[in-house]
C-alpha cells in the first residue's frame, strides 16, 4: 500500500462502503493513483458474529467481483447461493416462482454480509501500491482549482485530485458541497432486520410475502438460518419492534408457516427508515456521484447496492477509456457519458420500485384484481419470468463490460 504522504491523487473517493471500495479497486487496477477517505474504519467481517446487514448480490455484481479477483476473498468469508425465489400475496392464490434452472443458470444470486464484501475489497486495496486509505477523516470543504479539486479535511490536511467521487451514502457531503439537488420521497415505512431459524429447510430459496402493510422477505443464509427484512408502515414497525421474541416469532410464523414451518428468532431486531431519493445530477465539475449518494430505493427487490456497484463499473469504464486514450479523466464529456448511461437505467429501477410499492400496498379493488391476475399470468409464462429475472440478476439493459461474464 502506498503511504498517505502524497496528497495528490488521480481519483479521490469519499466513502468506503460497498460502492466506494469497489470504485477504488477498479480505478487502482487501471493504474490511477487512488485516495479512499472514510469518516469511519472500513467495515470488515467478523467470523464470530453474523453482520445484521446482508445483501442479495446479483449476478452482475458477482461478475464484477470475480473480474476484480476479490470473489475468493468473499467466498473465504461467508456467503450463500440462492437458486429459487418464491413471491406471493397473502390471503390470495396469487404467486410467482423463479428457478435458476429455468433461466439456464446455477443460481439467481447470493446472500452476503455487507462487511464480507467490504472486507474482501479492503484486503485487495491494502495490498495495492496505487491506493492510499485515509480512515477516520471527512471532507469539510471543496474548491475547484484550474485542473484539480482541492479538498480541505477535518484533520486540516489539504488533498487534491483530478476526479472526486462521492460514494459517501445517503447524506453525501460531496453531493452537498457540489450543490447537487436531490429529490426525496418518504415511503412512510421502516424495515425491521433480524436473523431467524426456520422450522423447515429454506431450500436455497428467497421467500417474499406481500402484506397490505409491505413486503416481508426471508433470505437464505449459509448455515440454514434466514435473514428477515420486514418492510412495513410506520406505526406497525414500532409495534413489531416492541413485541417480545415469542410474540415476534408467532407473528412471523403466521406469514411463513406454510413454507418454512415455525420460526425462532436468534438475534435482536434493527430498524431502518425507508425512503427513496434521486440526485438531480450525477455529476458536477470534476465530480461524480455513485451508489446511495446518487440514489436510494426500496429494498423490496434487493437492488440498491447492486445498481450502485453498476454505477462504479460504468464510471470506471468511461474514465478508463479516457485515461487510455490520453484524454482528461474528469473532462465534462467523459462525466456526461457516465451520467447519461447510469441515470437513465437507475430512473427506470426507481420508478419500477415505487410502482411495485404502490400496486402491492393498495386495497383498491381494480388494482388488487389486476395485481393478482398479473402475478398468475407472469407465473405461467417462462418468457415473462426470464425477462423479470434478467433485470433482477442485473444482466439486462446496458451492462458495463466488467459486469458481463
Ligand atoms: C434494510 C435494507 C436492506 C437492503 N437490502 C439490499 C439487498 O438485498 N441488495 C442490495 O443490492 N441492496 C440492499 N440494500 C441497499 C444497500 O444496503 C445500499 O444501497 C448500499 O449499502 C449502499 O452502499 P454505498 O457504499 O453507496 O453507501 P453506504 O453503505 O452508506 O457507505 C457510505 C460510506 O461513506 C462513509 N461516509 C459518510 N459520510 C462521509 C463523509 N462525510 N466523509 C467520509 N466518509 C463518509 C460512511 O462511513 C460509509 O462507509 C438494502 C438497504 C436496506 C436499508
Amino acid at each position: 500500500m502506498a503511504g498517505t504522504g502524497n496528497p495528490n491523487f488521480d481519483v479521490l473517493i469519499a466513502g468506503a462502503g460497498m460502492t466506494g471500495c469497489t470504485a477504488a479497486c477498479l480505478f487502482a487496477d487501471q493504474g490511477l493513483r487512488v485516495g479512499l477517505v472514510d469518516s469511519k474504519s472500513i467495515a470488515d467481517w467478523d467470523e464470530t458474529t453474523t453482520c445484521p446487514r446482508v445483501s442479495a448480490i446479483n449476478i452482475a455484481s458477482s461478475n464484477l467481483f470475480r473480474y476484480l479477483k476479490v470473489w475468493p476473498g468473499i467466498e473465504r468469508r461467508r456467503f450463500s447461493r440462492y437458486a429459487g425465489m418464491h413471491v406471493w400475496e397473502e390471503n390470495s392464490e396469487a404467486s410467482i416462482s423463479f428457478d435458476a434452472r429455468e433461466m439456464g443458470c446455477r443460481e439467481l444470486g447470493y446472500i452476503i454480509e455487507n462487511n464480507a464484501v467490504t472486507g474482501a475489497l479492503a484486503d485487495k486495496l491494502r495490498q495495492h501500491h496505487n491506493v492510499s486509505i485515509l480512515e477516520g477523516t471527512t471532507i469539510t470543504d471543496r474548491q475547484l482549482g484550474r485542473d484539480r479539486v482541492i479538498l480541505e479535511m477535518d484533520s486540516h490536511r489539504t488533498l487534491a485530485c483530478k476526479l472526486l467521487v462521492g460514494a459517501d451514502g445517503a447524506k453525501s457531503r460531496v453531493r452537498e458541497l457540489s450543490a447537487i439537488d436531490c429529490r426525496h420521497f418518504d415511503y412512510q415505512q421502516d424495515a425491521i432486520v433480524t436473523t431467524v431459524v426456520p422450522g423447515e429447510s429454506h431450500r436455497r430459496t428467497a421467500w417474499q410475502c406481500f402484506l397490505p402493510t409491505g413486503p416481508v422477505a426471508m433470505l437464505p443464509l449459509w448455515d440454514g438460518r434466514c435473514s428477515v427484512v420486514w418492510s412495513c408502515d410506520r406505526g406497525l414497525s414500532e409495534e413489531l419492534m416492541a413485541l417480545s421474541d415469542l410474540e415476534f416469532e408467532s407473528t412471523l410464523s403466521g406469514h411463513f408457516r406454510q413454507h418454512l414451518g415455525e420460526i425462532s428468532v436468534c438475534d435482536r431486531r434493527f430498524l431502518f427508515p425507508l425512503g427513496q431519493h434521486h440526485a438531480a445530477q450525477y455529476i458536477s465539475r470534476r465530480t461524480a456521484l455513485v451508489g446511495d449518494a446518487a440514489h436510494i430505493t426500496h429494498p423490496l427487490a434487493g437492488l440498491g447496492a447492486n445498481i450502485g456497484i453498476l454505477d462504479t463499473a460504468a464510471l470506471a469504464q468511461v474514465v478508463g477509456n479516457a485515461h487510455r486514450t490520453g484524454k482528461r479523466i474528469a473532462g465534462q464529456p467523459v462525466l456526461r457519458r457516465y451520467e447519461r448511461w447510469r441515470k437513465g437505467e437507475n430512473s427506470l429501477v426507481l420508478a419500477t420500485m415505487k410502482g411495485f410499492k404502490t400496486v402491492f400496498g393498495t386495497s383498491a379493488k381494480p388494482l388488487v384484481t389486476a395485481r393478482r391476475l398479473g402475478l398468475n399470468v407472469a407465473d405461467d409464462s417462462i418468457h415473462l419470468k426470464q425477462v423479470f429475472a434478467r433485470y433482477a440478476m442485473g444482466i439486462a439493459g446496458d451492462i458495463p463490460a466488467a459486469c458481463r461474464q
